[in-house]
């Protein structure tokens, strides 16, 4: 029986043919008549695998694998992947690219303890949330030597490597996911291999791998869904020199999230340092710093949470202290930076008494105030004053003015988070100046970014704009890269590929980045003294309703339309987040350190005063002055986007399999999700709109040339395959000849087997 071509798409004669998720319809004609396997969607929105029976009108009895029959809506079913294309290593190679079928796939391969798998160029990592024998020495030897070829975070570091050996270009390995999803695993595993192939004697990719240890302690902390969740962005360039070892690393960050040092949810904790520090500090030092335990600390102990199940913090305290010394970050240093730690747990403690009616409030004179100053190098009653009262300038003169109690608690927690972020940068400084011995921009280098992916929560806040600006950013760089490389393969072998449509991102970065976008209105409104959260939404509403990504909301809300789905915002504390002020007294106060702790602020307080003016002369607020913090990451990003510029990427998906951390769970509708947002739908979907099957005209020939009607044994590939198309009627859209290979539209080979299964 020759197939009437029910199995195509119908396309108009000369139209370019689209393929969309609606093709299926189509396929799934053929599908009925011949009774193949199917998925359908059941009551309960799950796909299941079964074998149509019969069709009655709008509806298929199905037969389920547990040997039930359903009667299922024909628009309910999709087709399934031959039995030989179970569990492939990409997902590109399926016939059948729907959704159920690359779930299917990875969940096969998931619960083989598999958790690598590729989707065209991209890796898919799925956290196994417990130890897999896929790592160390051997398993790294086995693929230096290139003995196996699964998908690994391996295969993706030494094709990084190789290239970077063979054409002296720098490389890139992007990872992304959500929280928890395993990107910071991942990235450290890639570490690994990188420092066993570019080991030498120096040492210096022991300090590499190293440069985690201290990086988590003073950025990661136990959220709901990690717990050991970096709350900052990281690039981590590495360096190599000529002979191929490592000669160096820097080290880049972005945002750290510096409102958890005085802020946590219920049941999360502040960054790991703080209580690593409480439990591991030996007496001596606990009595400089006149440390306490974690659980007499209120930015600590307010959030019920102080311990992490299965972490001992006092060992990971030491091992914090090895990984210092390791990376030469002197005796003298380390003491600094603890009594830093020390004084932020003690403003913490530092309270207020409401002095009048009007809630004006005073510094209560106690240890924390003592111990803070003396740490932080000032003096307890200059403290004291500027905790309590603000200068204003009223003419020639200034005038102490005195803090409510909201104010007073504002300003302590600033000066708290400045003191942290300052130290977490000068830290970062640290590392890298200990790192950049040898170093040299040689084209030799291999980044690795780990950086937070796209978020959708029932509640968004500027935090998610900046992380989804970011990946509309890394999208946009992908869908380049993507791009590029099926053009390449394309034009190689002769197909006009001016067939391939691809999507873009520019109108949602437009969106962000235009003279008049979210990023400067945002800045404008924050500059704006009178300006509100509210205000601040009428006036997005009123520039940027034209974007068709954007669309203002009731309130204070507003949805931006981003590659991965649509994202409500909500404007509450936009404003202040953006800002991020710092009040010039405290400014001041800490220029005015005498004690060592003063060479670490040098350069954060440098770079929130203003250039001209002495700070004296300063009065009011520095949010307006210093950059603001969207300003500043866009200036971020496109600095990283210009390095990835210059770079071959490789990218990594990691996929979070469930919510709660554990081993064998396998949600389908999460790990679906993250798909869509980390971008693999779309890769699938891009390799749907081209030609993503491609057969050598040998390997075609030799498989279906059985199936021709004359004998084919005395032709050349290229003419016996270019027969078995037009014997089987597939449509000319349908397909490319190569000079070497043959181009198919999705799902072409899948009838093209079902007919050969059945000859044979
Ligand atoms: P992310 O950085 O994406 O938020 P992490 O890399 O911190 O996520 O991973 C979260 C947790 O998941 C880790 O602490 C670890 O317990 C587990 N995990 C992640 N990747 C792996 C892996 N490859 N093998 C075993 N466990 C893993
Ligand atoms: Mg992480």
């Amino acid at each position: 029986e020759r197939n009437d071509g029910a199995n195509l798409a119908n396309s108009a004669p000369g139209s370019l043919p689209r393929f969309r998720e609606s093709d299926w319809d189509d396929n799934i004609g053929y599908f009925i008549k011949k009774k193949l396997r199917v998925w359908c969607r059941l009551r309960n929105r799950q796909w299941e695998l079964g074998q149509i029976q019969s069709t009655m009108g709008e509806k298929a009895s199905v037969l389920l694998s547990d040997g039930s029959v359903l009667s299922v809506p024909i628009g309910e079913l999709l087709p399934a992947n031959p039995d030989i294309l179970e569990g492939v290593d990409d997902l590109i190679q399926l016939s059948y690219l729907n959704e159920p079928s690359v779930l299917h796939n990875l969940q096969y391969r998931f619960s083989r303890d598999i958790v690598y798998s590729k989707a065209g160029p991209v890796l898919i990592a799925i956290n196994p949330f417990k130890n897999v024998q896929l790592y160390g020495d051997d398993s790294i030897t086995a693929y230096r030597q290139n003995l196996v070829d699964s998908p690994h975070v391996y295969t993706i570091a030494d094709t990084a490597y190789n290239e970077m050996m063979r054409d002296e270009v720098n490389q890139s390995i992007i990872i992304s996911g959500e929280s928890g999803a395993g990107k910071t695993e991942t990235a450290k595993i890639a570490m690994q291999y990188l420092a066993a192939l570019g080991g030498g004697s120096s040492g210096i990719e022991c300090e590499v791998l190293q440069t985690s240890c201290i990086l988590e302690a003073f950025g990661n902390a136990k959220t709901s869904r990690n717990d050991n969740s970096s709350r900052f962005g990281k690039l981590i360039e590495i360096h190599f020199s000529a002979v191929g070892k490592i000669c160096g690393a820097e080290i880049q960050t972005y945002l750290l999230e510096k409102s958890r040092v005085v802020q946590l949810a219920r049941g999360e904790r502040s960054y790991h340092i703080f209580y690593q520090l409480c439990a591991g500090a030996p007496p001596s030092l606990r009595e400089r710093l006149k440390l306490k335990e974690a659980k007499e600390y209120n930015y600590l102990n307010q959030s019920g949470c102080l311990a992490i199940h299965d972490v001992v913090d006092a060992h990971k305290f030491e091992s914090l202290k090895e990984a210092f010394n390791t990376l030469r970050i002197h005796k003298e240093s380390q003491e600094q930076i603890f009594a830093m730690l020390a004084a932020v747990l003690w403003l913490g403690n530092i309270s207020f008494q409401v002095i009048d009616n009007e809630n004006h409030i005073e510094v209560v004179d106690n240890e924390a105030v003592t111990n803070a100053a003396s740490l932080i190098g000032c003096n307890a009653q200059d403290l004291m004053v500027t905790l309590s009262t603000r200068k204003i300038q009223a003419g020639k003169d200034s005038v102490a003015k005195r803090l409510a109690l909201q104010q007073a608690i504002d300003t302590r927690d600033a000066l708290a988070k400045f003191i942290y972020s300052s130290l977490f940068d000068w830290l970062v400084d640290e590392i890298n100046h200990s790192l950049a011995m040898g170093k040299h921009r040689t084209g030799r280098s291999i980044s690795i970014l780990d950086i937070y992916g796209f978020e959708s929560f029932k509640k968004n806040s500027f935090e998610q704009l900046c992380i989804n600006y970011a990946n509309e950013r890394l999208q946009q760089h992908f869908n380049r890269h993507l791009f590029k490389l099926e053009q390449e393969e394309y034009e190689l072998d002769g197909i006009d590929w001016t067939k391939v449509e691809f999507e873009d991102n520019h109108e949602c970065l437009n969106l962000f980045e235009k003279p008049i976008g979210l990023i400067s209105l945002l800045d404008e409104e924050s500059n704006f003294p009178k300006a509100t959260d509210l205000t601040l939404a009428d006036k997005l509403k009123q520039h940027l309703d034209t974007n068709p990504c954007f669309k203002g909301e009731r309130g204070g809300a507003f949805i931006i339309h981003h590659y991965a789905g649509e994202v409500l915002y909500d404007t509450n504390g936009f404003l202040e987040k953006n800002r991020d002020p710092i009040h010039s007294d405290t400014i001041q106060l800490l220029a005015s350190c005498s004690g060592h702790l003063s060479k670490l602020f040098a350069s954060s307080v440098l770079n929130v005063l203003p250039k001209t003016a002495s700070p004296l002369e300063q009065s009011g607020a520095l949010g307006s002055q210093k950059q603001s913090v969207g300003t500043k990451f866009k200036g971020q990003l496109f600095k990283l986007m210009q390095q990835l510029e210059n770079t071959t990427p490789h990218f990594i998906r990691c996929i979070k399999p469930n919510n709660k951390q554990l081993p064998g769970i396998y949600d389908k509708d999460l790990v679906l999700d993250q798909l869509r947002c980390c971008g693999v739908l779309e890769v699938v979907r891009i390799s749907r709109s081209g030609y993503p099957t491609r057969i050598t005209h040998q390997d075609f020939s030799r498989r279906y040339g059985f199936l021709l009607l004359e004998d084919s044994e005395s032709q050349d590939p290229l003419s016996s395959s270019v027969a078995i198309l037009q014997q089987f009627g597939v449509l000319p859209e349908m397909y490319q000849v190569g000079y070497t290979k043959l181009f198919f539209r999705a799902g072409q080979i899948g009838a093209l087997e079902d007919t050969r299964k059945q000859v044979l």
